[in-house]
């Protein structure tokens, strides 16, 4: 019986063990991990270890309050948008995440404004751009060019009150006549005569420095044109029979090479190329060609009848041409 015993106390030993493990106090703790909130906990006997996680949180934006990223959980508000006002060409928009709401407000033109304006001249167009801006952006919505018209001359006792310009209106008389003090600036001039007279039509002009020469010798009907290159004042002398014009105008520059008229002229100022010139006549009349360069005067044709010549003609390197002719029919002049 002895043996039955000590069986009988060492099985209770291992039975007392066992129960004492199986009750906790010598397990194997299982740990659930820490949270944010919790330490790491035994499942087992609720024994823990360490410090809570503490929450991770992310900033609040403007939609969403502070947030923890681990569990989810939220502390305070959302900021709400930073809402930046609408603009002509952006919605309202939040400074923070950009989102926009409505629509931009469009611009608002101003009335138009004018730039870059060039006044007009007498005889020069002008020019201007009508401009509209947005009265809250400034920005340039549109631009139109403009004209402005030349303003023409305001004549005034023979002169442009704006220019300076001198002015000739077209004059008219009957008989002799003898007109004082016409002045005329620097420059280059034609002088056109008319005459309805039956008899003689004789005109002298008298120059500033006391020259006078014979402008026009001819009978009858007469119209043609006579080259005044001084300066004034002149004197018309007019002898007639009938009634007479005379009108002043200045000479311009053209681009033409070739000329043809009736009767006495002055062309406008033109350059050409030296070289043959063809001069052509149609009457039994003279036919008299001067140039006038910055040399002077020369007589290139000298010639009475019809005729058809070729003539060499030397122009002085970088001067204009103006070509004076006495005349009687129809004429043609071709340069180079
Ligand atoms: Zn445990
Ligand atoms: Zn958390
Ligand atoms: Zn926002
Ligand atoms: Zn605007
Ligand atoms: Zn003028």
């Amino acid at each position: 019986m002895e043996h039955g015993r000590k069986a009988a106390v060492l099985s209770l030993i291992i039975a007392v063990s066992a129960s004492l493990l199986l009750s906790g106090c010598f397990h194997t703790h299982e740990w659930a991990e820490a949270t944010c909130t919790e330490p790491r906990r035994c499942t087992g006997c609720e024994e823990t270890e360490g410090e809570p996680l503490g929450h991770d949180w992310q900033v609040a934006t403007c939609t969403k309050p502070r947030t923890c990223k681990r569990c989810g959980e939220t502390e305070g508000e959302p900021l709400g948008h930073d809402w930046l006002d609408a603009t002509c060409t952006e919605p309202q928009t939040c400074a923070r995440c950009g989102v926009t709401e409505g629509k931009p407000l469009g611009h608002s033109p101003a009335d138009p404004v004018d730039e870059d304006i060039v006044d007009a001249l007498c005889t020069e167009d002008g020019s201007y751009r009508e401009v509209v801006y947005c009265s809250v952006c400034g920005e340039e919505l549109s631009s139109e060019d403009k004209t402005l018209k030349a303003l023409g001359h305001t004549t005034k006792n023979g002169f442009c009150e704006r220019c300076g310009e001198e002015i000739h209106d077209k004059i008219s008389g009957e008989g002799n006549a003898f007109h004082e003090d016409i002045a005329v600036g620097g420059g280059l001039f034609r002088v056109r005569f008319t005459n309805e007279g039956r008899g003689p039509f004789n005109v002298w002009v008298k120059y500033g420095d006391g020259t006078r020469l014979q402008a026009v010798e001819s009978w009858g009907t007469y119209d043609g044109a006579y080259f005044l290159y001084s300066t004034g004042p002149y004197s018309f002398e007019i002898e007639s029979s009938g009634k007479w014009t005379y009108k002043i105008t200045r000479l311009e520059n053209t681009d033409e090479s070739s000329f043809k008229g009736t009767g006495s002229a002055v062309t406008d100022i033109f350059t050409a190329p030296s070289g043959e010139w063809r001069f052509r006549h149609t009457s039994n009349g003279d036919f008299k060609v001067w140039i006038y360069t910055n040399k002077g005067r020369e007589l290139l044709v000298n010639e009475r009848g019809a005729c058809d010549l070729l003539v060499p003609v030397s122009i002085p390197s970088g001067s204009t041409c103006v070509l004076v002719l006495r005349v009687d029919g129809s004429w043609i002049v071709e340069t180079g």
